[in-house]
């Protein structure tokens, strides 16, 4: 059966409000408890089970044999200072854990309630959680390119592009979007001299307003950034990348940042509904008893948009794992419903975008400028706020994200008048 099929067969009773999910049965939590994937959403679920009481057996399993690590800074700090001990996620608040890493799971089997390892162990659960993120998409037409192409997601990778990120080097970055911006700041600030190539004629895609991906443009080319718009890597030669306008780019070394695919195979090999992520409700449940998914590799209902998506963020590994842990101690606990949100540091830019990208009227509040940029953009949709983004405006994220959930109607002039404390409305309203 297709995935499409899966969908249409399962999806529907996930696709009204957050009540709908209690249409599934209730099943209690069983032990013993494996997790596979050993990121941000495992850690978090494995802490939070702990710290909600469960005392049974619990074990996590992670194909990496590093310590578990945060990836944020990966594109960031960590070029700078390379300290792998600095970026280690804190696991001491899951106490007695068995930790399994550096060994894959293979399979899983959804009758004997068995997941079998790379290692040949098999392993008997009684509920299954897969938390094994995303794989960084590569580029086909450089497969064979005689420079370093690498991708960045893991502590290995990044090792190996510091290593490069000398001054004067020749950085290409393929794609657009928040890792390829941050790496390309991150480089600029080594002397690193920085070619990106962007297929859409804007960056950061879907997950930015127009407003801010022109301003992101505006400000990376400040910088020294040479930005190529609307193309694509053909070929190479001894040196050089070609481009699809017959360019050829000099690099020294090749980052390609066009997005990842799920790490969804065990679970379409378990016959678990999948569309390039595993279909979870409210309370990390996928179609198969006993068997959850968080973090990254999950495609769930966005409270905002009503559509399955896939929310590719630290805030939203970290807080679904800590909902679903939450709830299989305590099935009255509430489901997992925070609206998307996430941050991106670009050099002296700090970006916070909650919610939708864009609606139909969008509100520019506080100095828009490429010299001192502070500003908060906020998108509504028929009058009520959908979305905001703040550039180096930290203090207005926070009550416009309660404003946001609220779907609050504010009056505009308020909201484009800087002087407005958005604090003092956001209680104004009751949020
Ligand atoms: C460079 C970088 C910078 C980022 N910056 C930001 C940011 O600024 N803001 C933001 O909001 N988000 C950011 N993110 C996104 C955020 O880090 C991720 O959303 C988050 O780490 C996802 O966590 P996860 O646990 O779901 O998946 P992952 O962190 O990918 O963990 C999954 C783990 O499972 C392992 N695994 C996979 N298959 C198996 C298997 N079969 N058996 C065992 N183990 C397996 C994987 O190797 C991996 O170690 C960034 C991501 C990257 C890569």
């Amino acid at each position: 059966m297709r995935p499409g099929n899966l969908l249409l067969n399962w999806a529907a009773p996930f696709s009204n409000d957050l009540s709908s999910h209690c249409t599934m049965p209730q099943e209690a939590m069983k032990a013993p408890v494996v997790v596979l994937g050993a990121g941000l959403a495992a850690v978090s679920f494995a802490s939070e089970l702990r710290q909600a009481g469960y005392q049974g057996p619990l074990t996590v399993v992670g194909d990496e044999a590093e310590p578990p690590y945060d990836r944020p800074p990966l594109s960031k700090d960590f070029m700078g200072h390379g300290d792998a001990e600095k970026i280690r996620l804190d696991c001491k608040r899951a106490p007695e854990v068995e930790w399994l890493l550096g060994v894959a799971a293979q399979s899983f089997d959804p009758q004997a309630h068995t997941v079998t390892l790379s290692d040949g162990r098999t392993l008997p659960y009684g509920t299954l959680v897969l938390a094994t993120g995303a794989t960084p998409r590569t580029l086909p037409a450089l497969q064979s390119a005689p420079m370093p192409v690498h991708t960045l997601r893991t502590l290995e990778d990044a090792r190996r592009i510091q290593v490069g990120l000398r001054p004067q080097a020749r950085l290409l970055i393929v794609g657009g979007g928040v890792i390829g911006l941050e790496l390309a700041a991150t480089a600029r600030a080594a002397g690193v001299h920085v070619t990106l190539v962007e297929t859409q004629p804007r960056l950061m895609g879907r997950a930015a307003s127009s407003t801010l991906s022109d301003f992101v443009a505006r400000y990376h080319a400040a910088q020294g950034v040479d930005l190529r718009f609307g193309r694509s890597v053909t070929g190479f030669t001894e040196g050089t990348v070609l481009l699809d306008d017959g360019a050829r780019i000099a690099a020294d070394m090749v980052v390609v940042g066009i997005g990842v695919v799920t790490n969804d195979a065990l679970a379409r090999a378990a016959r678990l509904a999948c569309d390039d992520g595993i279909f979870v409700d409210a309370f990390g449940r996928t179609t198969c008893p006993d068997v959850y998914a968080i973090g990254d590799v999950t495609r769930q209902r966005n409270p905002l948009s009503g559509r399955f998506e896939r929310i590719e963020t630290w805030s939203n590994a970290q807080n679904q794992g800590i909902a679903v842990a939450r709830h299989l101690v305590d099935p009255a606990a509430p489901g997992y419903a925070e609206l998307p949100w996430y941050w991106s540091d670009q050099g002296a830019l700090r970006i916070q975008v909650a919610g939708l990208a864009s609606g139909d009227e969008e509100i520019v509040r506080g100095e828009f400028s490429i010299e001192s940029p502070k500003f908060t953009l906020i998108e509504l949709q028929k009058g009520c706020i959908v979305g905001a983004t703040c550039v180096n405006n930290a203090r207005d994220f926070a009550p416009l994200r309660r404003l946001l959930a609220a779907g609050a109607q504010p009056d505009r002039a308020a909201l484009a008048n800087p002087a407005t404390d958005l604090r003092k409305l956001a209680a104004a309203v009751g949020t």
